[in-house]
């Protein structure tokens, strides 16, 4: 269906490379606009110091063999150029409670994972069983998940689906805190009490618990590798060329113009930056004010405040797992609720692969921020922000380094540099509604208007990336399946991921 059709991608972070990606391999010409002089989005990287640091890709799933990343890069034939390690079986994640100073560790795999906590909690081993097993039930209700041919099945989910997760947990768990500590992956989903639904904690919970890795030398592999995917087929990805305006006539877009003066003219378009962020850009009159209204009132993740360290040479010892730091244990679900005393309730440390991988030699530490903390600098730009917001951004790096020091004594002695990043940092390089990580938040109160379709009103326009479905890893390769498939036809890409990977062995 696809054959030479021209394709205008705009936004190349991780979903417009990999939609880009599966329709290059379909015969259609492929051009993706990148408004940053980098590609790559949330896998985007940067070098400081003599050390490459990850903006927003730290934690990864599913490139272990038969995990659905690594079927789909080897479909694309990238999966050979990819360098990931996997993380600690025995402990990829520990969780430290400031509140009693306690830290649990918590093993990879289904039975590792159960058992990680019921040997604390001997009494809930049977709750915590059925709640692992329904979880993983409910990631069956998602074909895609397991890269299975789709059913005409929407709509037909369990109850438990779209209940919240705070209550999909507790209905299992009777312990309170275990309940809390079961919701320590929320900072990698922007979990809201009462509002994310048990499908999205189930997903990134089962995406996780079968494999955690990392990418060794950073993130910005994968997008280079889906940019030769999109280049090697014909196609061509145009890194510091933001759309500036989409031209709409009728019901269809007409062409989009970039910052280098040029039209493009494509018989598809698919917008991959955030929906807001497309319409500033787009005609006002391509969508009803209904539908601006609900895509600009959609509520959106947190956004983070990120401190990047660089060691002194072999002082801190490599963490081949992921730390997860929280104050008090009923903060799991609260962690953008806070005041400036009580700043991070909550953040995630990770050391990515070193040199030697026995001391490490940067660390990346993720707490949650509001977009309102730095409302009053939005209209700014980088590096001339003002010395109060350069103030009030070391006060906020220094409480970071006064938790990570009452977590390790001597820490401060280790760092040779250290900078940060806020929520303005993720504003200017994604270009994302306030700076918000994962975009779009699902909703269980209000499934159907939080979730937002592919296709849109305009017949040549469709969506893809982290606001459509879910976001990370996880959800965003996923959706291009999707995408790509609303326009080369239903099942076309997933069958021969499938095929690839049955002639692989
Ligand atoms: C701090 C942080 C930590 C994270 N940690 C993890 C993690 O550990 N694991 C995980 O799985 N996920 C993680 N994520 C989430 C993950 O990075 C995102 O879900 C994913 O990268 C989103 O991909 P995307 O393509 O939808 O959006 P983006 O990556 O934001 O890509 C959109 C692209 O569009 C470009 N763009 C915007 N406007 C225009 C325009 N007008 N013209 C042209 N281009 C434009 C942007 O520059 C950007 O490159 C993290 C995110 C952040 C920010």
């Amino acid at each position: 269906m696809c054959d030479k059709k021209n394709v205008l991608i705009i936004g190349g972070g991780l979903g417009g490379l990999f939609t880009g990606a599966f329709l290059s391999k379909e015969n259609c010409k492929v051009t993706v606009l990148e408004k940053n002089t980098i590609i790559g989005g949330g896998l985007q990287t940067f070098s400081r110091f003599g050390h490459r640091f990850e903006t927003g890709m730290h934690i990864l799933g599913g490139f272990k063999k038969g995990g659905v990343l690594n079927k789909m890069c080897s479909y694309l034939g990238v999966m050979d150029s990819l360098k990931i390690v996997e993380l600690d079986k025995d402990c990829m994640d520990s969780l430290t409670y400031m509140e009693d100073g306690k830290t649990y560790k918590i093993a990879m795999g289904r039975e590792n994972f159960i058992e990680s906590f019921a040997s604390e909690f001997p009494a809930e081993r049977e709750n915590l069983k059925r709640y692992v097993d329904k979880m993983y039930e409910l990631t069956e209700e998602v074909d895609l998940f397991y890269l299975r041919p789709e059913k005409d099945n929407f709509f037909l989910h369990s109850e438990m689906f779209l209940w919240p997760a705070d209550k999909f947990i507790s209905h299992f768990i009777k312990d309170e805190k275990l309940c809390s500590i079961l919701s320590y992956m929320n900072p990698l989903y922007g979990g809201v009490k009462g509002h994310t639904p048990a499908y999205v904690h189930a997903l990134i919970n089962v995406f996780y618990i079968e494999e955690e890795s990392r990418f060794v030398g950073g993130s910005q592999q994968l997008a280079d590798a889906l940019a030769d995917v999109i280049r090697k087929n014909g196609g061509e990805v145009l890194a510091g060329n933001p759309a500036t305006h989409i031209n709409v006539e009728g019901q269809q877009i007409a062409n989009v113009e970039a910052a280098d003066g040029k039209r493009y003219e494509a018989d598809v378009y698919i917008s991959a930056i955030h929906p807001c962020s497309m319409l500033d850009i787009i005609d006002e009159h391509a969508f009803n004010k209904a539908y601006r209204s609900r895509l600009r009132e959609i509520p959106n993740s947190n956004s983070a405040f990120l401190t990047f360290i660089v060691f002194n040479e072999k002082t801190f010892r490599y963490i081949n797992h992921n730390c997860y730091y929280q104050q008090d244990y009923d903060m799991s679900w609260t962690h953008g609720e806070y005041n400036d005393d009580t700043w991070p309730t909550g953040f995630l440390y990770i050391t990515p692969p070193s040199k030697d991988g026995i001391y490490a030699d940067t660390m990346i530490i993720n707490g949650v921020m509001n977009f309102d903390d730095v409302e009053k600098w939005r209209d700014t730009k980088h590096g001339a922000r003002g010395a109060d917001y350069d103030e009030w951004k070391l006060k906020h790096q220094e409480k970071i380094l006064d938790k990570m020091e009452q977590l390790h004594p001597g820490f401060r002695k280790c760092i040779k540099h250290v900078f940060s990043a806020s929520p303005l940092t993720f504003l200017d390089y994604y270009n994302t509604k306030d700076g918000s990580i994962y975009g779009y938040g699902k909703d269980s109160e209000n499934i159907t208007y939080s979730q937002i379709s592919i296709f849109t009103k305009l017949k040549n326009l469709y969506l893809t990336g982290q606001n459509v479905n879910l976001h990370g890893i996880c959800g965003v390769p996923l959706t291009a399946i999707n995408t790509a498939e609303a326009i080369v036809g239903r099942n076309v890409v997933l069958n021969k991921i499938n095929e690839c990977e049955a002639n692989r062995g």
